[in-house]
């Protein structure tokens, strides 16, 4: 239902959620930018974190890999607590793949050296099972087998998206955060990333989908998380919500209720994910 009740986060996480965030407070050195976020994934469901522009989205997502200083609160991922772990431990140990905003590839890079980097938590697996992951990543997305060779740089946006995706998938985690996986994509291109989100789900995977685009994330939507200004403003299932108008509204009013949106100051664009 409505209300982001603080007060919540006694309880234990739950065991059979792949991620778990109960409220969170977190920022940058000792600025807050999050003071309340509580959100789960459930395997084989999707849960969507929207927001306008500055409610703490990115930072909630930085927050589950590790790459911001967390503050309060508990994140767990099959009731291991990943605020045990460096943000390097986490792939390979809870089974978690984020993909940043827009910290896609290694753009000087080919694109078989940026899907390589993504076998890195699972690096010890051995050699015949990292080639045939390659395979499996050229075969479930064929426009990155024809382009393998070439600078990820000269891929069209939508391309690099699909590429820092697969970059992620190609780990096999059980958990992937999308951090606005549609910015700045075709709508033809948006639609192929949702569908893929969709095979995620159906393969039993749980996935954390950041958007902007209310009515694109709630068509894959099974779970909701609606925040505003660092703390939750509503969740709960997509109907019980009240599905894509309540959401809508929700949304409308907080932004209603905003300043002006700072310039979003975003994080050292040289920081890449760990390789
Ligand atoms: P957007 O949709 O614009 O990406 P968001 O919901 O992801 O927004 P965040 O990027 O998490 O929001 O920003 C939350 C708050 O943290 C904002 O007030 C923002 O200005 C601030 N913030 C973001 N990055 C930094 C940073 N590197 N240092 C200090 N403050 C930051």
């Amino acid at each position: 239902g409505r209300g982001g009740a603080p007060g919540m986060t006694s309880a234990p996480p739950d065991p059979g959620a792949l991620l778990d965030v109960r409220g969170l407070a977190a920022g940058y050195h000792d600025i807050r930018a999050v003071w309340d976020i509580s959100l789960a994934v459930q395997p084989g469901r999707v849960t969507a974190l929207l927001g306008p522009n500055g409610a703490g989205k990115s930072t909630t997502v930085l927050a589950i890999a590790g790459l911001v200083t967390v503050f309060a609160g508990s994140i767990s991922a099959g009731g291991l607590d990943l605020r045990r772990l460096g943000p390097h431990e986490r792939p390979a140990r809870a089974g978690l793949s984020v993909v940043q905003e827009g910290k896609r590839i290694f753009r000087r890079r080919s694109v078989e050296q940026n899907l390589r980097r993504g076998l890195w938590p699972v690096r010890r697996q051995g050699r015949r099972a990292l080639s045939e992951a390659l395979d499996e990543t050229y075969e479930r997305f064929p426009v990155l087998a024809e382009r393998r060779g070439s600078q990820a740089g000269l891929l069209s946006g939508g391309q690099q998206q699909i590429l820092a995706i697969a970059q992620a998938l190609i780990s096999k985690p059980r958990l992937v955060v999308l951090d606005e996986p549609s910015i700045g994509l075709a709508p033809v291109m948006v639609d192929h990333v949702l569908d893929i989100i969709q095979g995620l789900r159906a393969d039993g995977l749980g996935v954390l989908l950041v958007e902007q685009l209310v009515d694109a994330a709630l068509t894959v939507a099974d779970d909701v998380v609606v925040i505003n200004r660092g703390r939750v403003a509503a969740s709960g299932t997509v109907d019980a919500v009240g599905g894509l108008e309540a959401i809508r509204r929700i949304y409308l009013e907080e932004i209603a209720e905003q300043p002006l949106p700072a310039p979003s100051a975003g994080v050292d664009p040289d920081h890449r994910c760990p390789a």
